[in-house]
């Protein structure tokens, strides 16, 4: 492999890591309901982008209550075969 002929002076080294450094991450407000939010994202908790309804909404929220409600009673029917079975 080849090596690098020189080692970098601090002063270099320091100069490149000068970009490095993180920024902190800009949060604004939701105008709807209040809740932080990250900017040019919609509401994590409403799902409104300025006002406007794109994406989570009340039906979205639904159909995930009756997925999950439909997963458990999966399981509990396995759960309650499996004693038989044995
Ligand atoms: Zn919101």
């Amino acid at each position: 492999m080849p090596l690098p002929a020189f080692r970098n002076s601090r002063s270099k080294v320091r100069r490149r890591r000068s970009h490095d450094a993180l920024k902190p991450i800009a949060i604004g407000v939701c105008k709807v309901c209040g809740a932080d939010q990250l900017s040019h994202h919609a509401c994590a908790k409403c799902g409104k982008y300025n006002g406007r309804q794109v994406k989570g909404g009340m039906e979205e929220v639904e159909k995930k209550l009756i997925k999950k409600a439909k997963k458990e009673k999966a399981k509990k029917v396995v759960k309650e075969e499996a004693p038989k079975a044995e």
